[in-house]
């Protein structure tokens, strides 16, 4: 598991096994609709969930090998704030509109970060 981001896998990987729930689901009623539109719907609701989970996946593996940028939200402001790829514990990064400073940290293998004075 990647340093930082133990909650958001978590959060990723059980939206995925959803993902793929539904998808097996919407197939499994679309397969015994007798209706064509009925089936066509759970067809579509089938593709759906097969792209959703395509997108989940695409960000676990991004996260899982280091190509996924670190960015939070301005505690301050709301404006994002950038830590780019693979940043280190402790790196330091101004807020671009506010110019409040933040430290990235560390909490339970999550990545959070704490305004500096
Ligand atoms: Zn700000």
């Amino acid at each position: 598991m990647r340093e930082g981001y133990k909650s958001i896998l978590e959060f990723l990987e059980s939206n995925l096994e959803v993902e793929e729930e539904q998808e097996h689901l919407y197939n499994q009623f679309a397969g015994v609709s007798q209706d064509s539109k009925v089936k066509e719907t759970f067809q579509h609701l089938a593709r759906a969930a097969k792209s959703h989970r395509d997108a989940l996946g695409k960000v676990i593996r991004n996260i899982e090998t280091d190509d996924h940028d670190v960015n939070f939200y301005c505690l301050m402001c709301g404006w994002e704030i950038n830590f780019g790829k693979m940043p280190s514990i402790g790196n330091e990064e101004r807020c671009p509109l506010c110019c409040q400073k933040f430290a990235l940290i560390d909490i339970d293998n999550d990545y959070t970060i704490k305004p500096l004075p």
